[in-house]
């Protein structure tokens, strides 16, 4: 079997459910598990449905409501036509009716607690999930509604709850085999799940990559199929440089060093449970089912470029801490990360020298107060406008003379920091921003001009 997650852009609007419904009609020999978000932005809407309630004003919160209603509606009518619709009709009604309650409730106690947040969140899926497999049923296909609610067993930490994953794969064997073994394609709801008593719960923002990861991983699927409205991962973006090609294959590794580097395409923390049972992830576009996308392995393919791809992050800010007087004194790192931990501040790049520290920081308003904080220890400079490059790939682990190549190929670009991932496959280094397209330009041509057709498109 195979597992198809369908994210909220590939189940916006009518015709993207259409186009799903066509693309998993094409993979029915396969025995598909569907996994669908809720329809685009509306998790966004019903946290500030939520919110609004939650803070009083019960009219805001229906208004939004009402607006969600007729979006739903909508979508539904145009997918189903007025007879279906007219049978259909009364669930989603009923659906809209216990929201529209719970949201009076909110509103009346005037307290939204993350318990509350997470069932009135939980109807963005519980909602697309029975709208796409009315959907299917409609075109034809043998589709059968799971409450997810039924088979993602979590603990209660609301909003990022946790799947307890014995008791999920037991569920998740309970309620889908039967429906798979009689040759139906389950439809389930992503990121709700419900604790062992049966209260609501939500798995962290995005989270529907990581149910669809746990019902591929308890199910024992062949792959996974992350469908999304992109072809697949970039060498580098291609806003930055036309050249990008689309990587055919990478490893789990490379596509987690990658993930900072804004490639919302998926976050591969969610796809561990796969990758763990060695179940292969492809990032396919539903815009664009023909594309084979990429494939994400717990072990790459043999590749004959060094890198995979080149990775930029704006919007940096340096904060060097010089301090002579810690000249071979210990506790001195400690007291500066003390300081970024105090601010909650996170620090990406690091590099040291006997007395000097530079870090780089997401640019925020706690820097000045940070930095502050720092000049008890040192002398302490900022400088914002700046940007992490990074160059990511398995076989710079035992490449030599690859440094060199890089930096000679920035050539006159001046470069502040400089740090070799202690995961061997990510060269990263720091330059101002406004150097970052010329940058990745000259390393795309150095090391994209010639390419692995194996491994890339
Ligand atoms: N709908 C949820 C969110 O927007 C989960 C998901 O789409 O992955 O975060
Ligand atoms: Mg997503």
């Amino acid at each position: 079997m195979i597992v198809m997650k369908f994210g909220g852009t590939s189940v916006q609007d009518a015709p993207a459910i259409t186009r799903v419904a066509e693309i998993v009609a094409g993979r029915l020999k396969q025995q598909p598990t569907v996994v669908v978000s809720a329809f685009a932005r509306v998790t966004d809407t019903l946290l500030a449905t939520a919110r609004a309630a939650g803070s009083g004003d019960g009219g805001r919160a229906l208004q939004l409501s009402r607006e969600l209603r007729e979006r739903h509606y909508n979508v539904a009518g145009e997918l189903l036509g007025t007879g279906l619709f007219t049978h259909f009709h009364s669930e989603l009604e009923q659906d809209f009716d216990a929201l529209d309650e719970l949201l009076r409730g909110i509103a009346a106690v005037g307290e939204l607690t993350p318990r509350t947040s997470d069932l009135v969140v939980s109807y963005g899926e519980r909602l697309s999930s029975k709208i796409v497999h009315a959907a299917f049923l409609a075109c034809g296909l043998p589709a059968r509604l799971v409450d997810a609610r039924q088979c993602i067993v979590t603990d209660a930490t609301h909003t990022r709850a946790v799947p307890q994953v014995d008791e999920t794969n037991e569920q998740l064997q309970r309620r889908l085999q039967p429906a798979l073994a009689a040759g139906t394609v389950p439809v389930l709801g992503g990121f709700i799940g419900a604790t062992r008593a049966g209260v609501t719960t939500t798995i962290g923002r995005g989270g529907s990559d990581f149910s669809a990861a746990l019902v591929g991983a308890g199910l024992g699927a062949e792959r996974i199929e992350i469908w999304t409205d992109v072809d697949g991962m970039m060498t580098t973006d291609p806003a930055l440089c036309p050249d990008a090609h689309r990587i055919r294959q990478i490893s789990f590794e490379e596509a987690a060093e990658l993930s900072y580097f804004g490639a919302k395409v998926l976050h591969p923390a969610t796809v561990v449970p796969a990758i763990q049972k060695n179940i292969p992830v492809y990032i396919l576009n539903s815009r664009n089912p023909e594309c084979e996308g990429t494939r994400i392995t717990a072990r790459g393919a043999r590749c004959r470029n060094v890198f995979k791809a080149i990775g930029a992050k704006k919007r940096i800010t340096i904060v060097d801490v010089v301090a002579t007087r810690m000249l071979m004194a210990h506790g001195f790192l400690r007291s500066i990360f003390e300081v970024f931990d105090r601010h909650r501040c996170p620090v990406d790049v690091v590099s040291t020298s006997e007395v000097s520290v530079s870090l780089t920081v997401d640019s925020n308003e706690a820097i000045p107060a940070v930095a502050a904080d720092l000049a008890a220890l040192g002398d302490v400079k900022y400088e914002g406008r700046k940007a992490i490059v990074c160059l990511v790939g398995d076989n710079l682990r035992g490449t030599p003379g690859i440094a060199a190549r890089t930096f000679n190929t920035l050539g006159d670009i001046n470069v502040r920091m400089i740090s070799q991932g202690a995961s061997e496959i990510n060269l990263t280094f720091v330059i101002d921003e406004d150097d970052v397209p010329e940058a990745v330009r000259r390393l795309h041509a150095a090391f994209f001009a010639d390419l692995d057709p194996e491994v890339f498109a």
